[in-house]
């Protein structure tokens, strides 16, 4: 059999690792960490369960074809619940609104409780549609440095529909003009942060995430969002592939421009086909050492990164749902803080997202877990701890307020992830979320194309490399390289 060696075992890594094994490849993982998952990780504390990084599920078919592609059922492995509801929005003027994945019913409560129409959300998300459709197949799903990506009519004639994409003006703008009450523009504007952009300079053209959710609709595994990392772990070792922990790469090996493997300590494991899942900055820094670096493409500005307390509640709170949003009442100076002053703003939009509300066991009889997050700057050398103790406590006043109740004392434990915790427990350059940013039209083509044009057998998976960060597309990454291979005829 020939071997395949993933470096990495991020949801990307492991997607791979589950293709090339079904393409009859002998695959190894090596992973520097003792469990799976990278940013898809969960923690365990004092009865309570919290999934560590994301919490939103979209595209499950991503995930489910894995299965299928294996000859196998989806659901002997894995179970998940299609939501009623996205996110519960709370605004510091007293208004809440509940985002349900029935549109007529979101559309209609926002016409009843705002100044916005039912028929505005319904034309914005008609957009919304209309940029999936052009962009999906030339953006997401083919690699975009290949020319025979673009041999294909369905790629054409997306790209003679360009003009539609809104690429031109940032998402900001747009959403202005579509919506007559600003608390709205909100809601669209944040979905820049799904990707850790800034609404403000990130095209318009990012208006197409909102099609993820209202269309294809949101979802929780059935034993949370670790549940997908369970499964997919599960399934690539009943197909044989083989996950080495605790294994941190030292570096790629190649001879004459063609990879002849991995080195772990002066180990060299030997290997015709090498996948990085690890951050794209680290690769050619750490891995690649003695190879040039597209210095261009690192040098773009990075997403943005996280602050996140993991807190068990020692009551519950039925104003609250999965997702909730407590907004910032000056969004644009909250995009400019993180953005421009690199630091934390002091009246933060805050998300909180409470497994246990569909998960029992998360949290003990009677509490809950709530994961807290705020948007903070990628990791420039701040002083995180200073900026984590002002933070705290500017969220635990705005959702005081907002709740109008005090909970401070009903904080049983925490734990807390900054910036520096992300780049250190998953390799992510400065700590971002997602890889680059997406702040300006050319983004998407300059992020790193999926395999290697200088060594061949060496290929890139996973957030920081095409189409992008965020689970679905990660996991579009690992296809992406599918194909490739299959090509090839490897
Ligand atoms: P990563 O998760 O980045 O994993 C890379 C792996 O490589 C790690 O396990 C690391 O230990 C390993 N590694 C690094 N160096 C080496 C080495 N030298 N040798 C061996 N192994 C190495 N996405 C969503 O879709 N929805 C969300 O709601 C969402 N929210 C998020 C919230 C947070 C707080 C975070 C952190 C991320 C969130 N994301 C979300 C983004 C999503 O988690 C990522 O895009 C996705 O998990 C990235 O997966 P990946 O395959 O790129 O690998």
């Amino acid at each position: 059999k020939p071997k395949a060696i993933i470096i990495g075992a991020g949801v990307a890594g492991i997607a791979s690792a589950i293709r090339m094994a079904v393409k009859g490849f002998d695959v190894a993982v090596f992973e520097a960490n003792a469990y799976p998952g990278g940013k898809l990780a969960e923690i365990k504390l004092e009865g309570f369960r919290f999934d560590a990084g994301p919490s939103l599920f979209t595209m499950p078919q991503y995930v489910d074809e894995l299965f299928e592609l294996a000859g196998k059922n989806p659901k002997d492995y894995f179970e998940y619940e299609k939501l009623n509801e996205v996110c519960r929005y709370f605004y510091e003027d007293g208004l809440r609104l509940t985002a349900h994945t029935d549109l007529n019913k979101f559309a209609a409560e926002i016409e009843q409780r705002t100044q916005s129409s039912a028929k505005e959300v319904k034309r914005f998300l008609k957009k919304s549609e209309t940029i999936y459709d052009i962009t999906h197949r030339v953006f997401l799903e083919r690699s975009l440095h290949k020319i025979k990506s673009y041999l294909h009519w369905d790629t054409l004639r997306s790209v003679f529909r360009f003009g539609q994409i809104d690429a031109f003006r940032t998402q900001a703008k747009a959403n202005e003009s579509s919506f007559t009450d600003e608390r709205i523009t909100q809601i669209f504007n944040r979905y820049a942060t799904y990707n850790g952009s800034n609404p403000y300079q990130a095209p318009a053209t990012l208006n197409v995430i909102p099609h993820f959710e209202y269309h294809f609709g949101a979802f929780l595994p059935k034993n949370g969002m670790y549940g997908i990392i369970d499964a997919l772990v599960k399934l690539a070792k009943d197909l044989g592939v083989k996950f080495l922990m605790n294994s941190r790469v030292d570096e790629i090996v190649y001879d004459n421009k063609v990879v002849t493997g991995i080195k772990i300590s002066d180990k060299l494991i030997a290997s015709s086909v090498v996948i990085s899942n690890l951050d794209i900055w680290f690769t050619y820094r750490k891995l690649l050492k003695a190879f040039p670096a597209p210095e261009k493409l690192l040098s773009q500005e990075r997403s943005s990164s996280a602050l996140i307390f993991y807190w068990g509640v020692k009551s519950s709170h039925p104003e609250l749902g999965l997702h909730n949003i407590f907004f910032a009442k000056d969004y644009k100076a909250e995009f400019d803080s993180i953005w421009k002053a690199e630091a934390p703003y002091h009246d933060p939009t805050i998300y909180i997202n409470i497994t246990s509300k569909h998960i029992e066991s998360d949290a003990p009889a009677g509490c809950e877990n709530w994961f807290v997050m705020i948007n903070v700057p990628a990791n420039k050398g701040q002083d995180w701890d200073k900026l984590i103790t002002q933070a705290k406590q500017n969220i635990l006043q705005k959702v005081n307020s907002i709740l109008k109740k005090t909970i401070n004392d009903d904080i049983v434990c925490e734990r807390v992830l900054d910036p520096r915790g992300i780049e250190l427990n998953t390799g992510s350059y400065q700590g971002s979320l997602y890889g680059n940013s997406s702040n300006n039209q050319f983004a998407a083509f300059l992020r790193h194309p999926n395999f290697s044009s200088q060594i061949e057998g060496l290929y890139f998976c996973g957030g920081s490399v095409h189409p992008g960060g965020g689970i679905p597309l990660a996991l579009l990454s690992a296809k992406i390289i599918d194909q490739d291979l299959g090509i090839k005829g490897l």
